[in-house]
């Protein structure tokens, strides 16, 4: 095991979207920093998703700090357009990457972070953890699943419907990913279906134009139940009756599902006209396996290939972060972000859920976070 002789002021953990981005407030205000990243290239979570991802929120609303999206990328950015801005914006601030660092354990002692990787000894006076809120993907397990002769993957597995064609595939799960995974399904020839287990609320994408995230920006100024009210009719309108199709409605609207139940509604990306259209089918909650059987809740029961589990992730920073159960839940998930936590030193950024957008909160907790660490900074100088 080796010391980093490194003398910066600041570690952070993750070179992804808020790792870079308080990277580079950081480098703004002259203040030494590195950046420890356990894969070998940045954005290595959104490598890793499926080809047809695109952002859900638009790219004016989603920019990073000091970079804006290029000109010619559209609206709503690819994956691979994404990865590619995530690079040049590491390029553009000469950010200190370190690829292949995965912190293992990450403890104050004295007034100094001890970070530690599989190899090297990192200690710096602030830590900022943005190791993701999709770190580590949830994998549900079901009476009977080891039966299933099929392949059972993670969304975080999937990159397209190619080799599922003409096959029976289960998603489970109506978020984001799952809505757009049965979409893609079926654009590969596949027969796909959703479980989904719960009530729901769907938006679309955009209003008369109008990029979604935009009116939840200026909505967010109003109580979460006010803002429902005024959507109520004009969703009602643009989405229609969901109940008709198998789908349960959550008895409030997004802005309030997002507060209280951390979870983004479905924003809409062709998945609910395909359900309309019969292409995919919607089912329950899954109840059971046995086999190529899956029985669902209520006792509905259907034959399938394949299933891909769409069904999130947990950011579990508890697995490195010892000793400091007070600034998050039994799962792992931080109590607070944007902010010093309640431990000296230690700052969270990018585990705000949000009607907003996550880049773009992102973006507001990385000026936030730097202008903090900033306030209290004292260079080295030299003797
Ligand atoms: C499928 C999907 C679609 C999304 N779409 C949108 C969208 O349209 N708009 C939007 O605003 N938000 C979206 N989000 C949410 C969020 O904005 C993005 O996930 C964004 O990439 C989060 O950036 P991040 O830097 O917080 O995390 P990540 O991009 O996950 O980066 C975290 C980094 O930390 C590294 N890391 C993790 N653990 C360790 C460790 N122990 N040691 C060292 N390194 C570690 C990882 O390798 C990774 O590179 C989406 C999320 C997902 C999963």
């Amino acid at each position: 095991m080796s010391i980093s002789p490194s003398k910066a002021n600041t570690i952070i953990i993750g070179a992804g979207a808020a790792g870079l981005a308080i990277g580079a407030c950081l480098k703004r205000r002259d203040i030494p920093n590195i950046i420890l990243e356990q894969s070998d290239k940045v954005g290595a979570t959104w490598r890793k998703q499926y080809d047809r991802l695109h952002l859900h929120t638009d790219k004016k609303n989603s920019e990073l700090p000091f970079a804006s999206f290029p000109k010619e990328y559209p609206r709503y950015p690819s994956r691979d357009q994404l990865v590619t801005y995530l690079e040049n914006y590491a390029a553009k601030f000469d950010l200190d990457v370190r690829f292949n660092q995965r912190v293992t354990s990450a403890k104050r002692e004295q007034d100094q972070w001890h970070v530690q990787t599989q190899d090297t000894l990192h200690t710096s006076p602030n830590l900022v953890i943005a190791c993701g809120y999709a770190r580590q993907p949830l994998m549900p397990e079901w009476n009977g699943m080891k039966t299933f002769p099929g392949k059972i993957i993670h969304s975080s597995e999937y990159k397209n419907g190619a080799e599922f064609k003409g096959r029976n595939v289960l998603v489970v799960g109506f978020g984001n990913s799952g809505g757009e995974i049965a979409v893609d399904l079926h654009e590969h020839g596949a027969k796909p279906s959703l479980a989904v287990r719960n009530a729901v609320n769907v938006i679309p994408r955009e209003l008369a134009g109008i990029p979604i995230l935009s009116i939840g920006i200026v909505q967010n100024k109003m109580p979460h139940w006010l803002a429902d009210a005024v959507n109520a009719p004009i969703l009602r309108m643009v989405v229609g009756d969901i109940t008709k199709y198998g789908l349960r409605k959550l008895p409030y609207g997004p802005a309030t599902q997002i507060s209280k139940d951390k979870r983004i509604p479905l924003i809409d990306v062709g998945t609910m006209k395909l359900i309309r259209e019969g292409h995919i089918q919607v089912y329950a909650g899954v109840g059971e396996f046995s086999g190529n059987r899956i029985r669902f809740e209520g006792g509905k029961e259907a034959e399938f290939d394949a299933v891909v589990l769409a069904t999130g992730y947990r950011p579990r920073v508890n697995e490195f972060l010892t000793d400091a159960s007070s600034v998050f839940d039994e799962e792992g998930t931080p109590n607070s972000t944007g902010w010093e936590s309640g431990i000296p030193g230690l700052y969270f950024c990018g585990y705000y859920v949000s009607p907003t957008g996550m880049l773009r909160e992102i973006s507001i907790e990385a000026k936030k976070i730097a202008s903090i660490i900033a306030s209290q900074f004292v260079p080295n100088l030299p003797n």
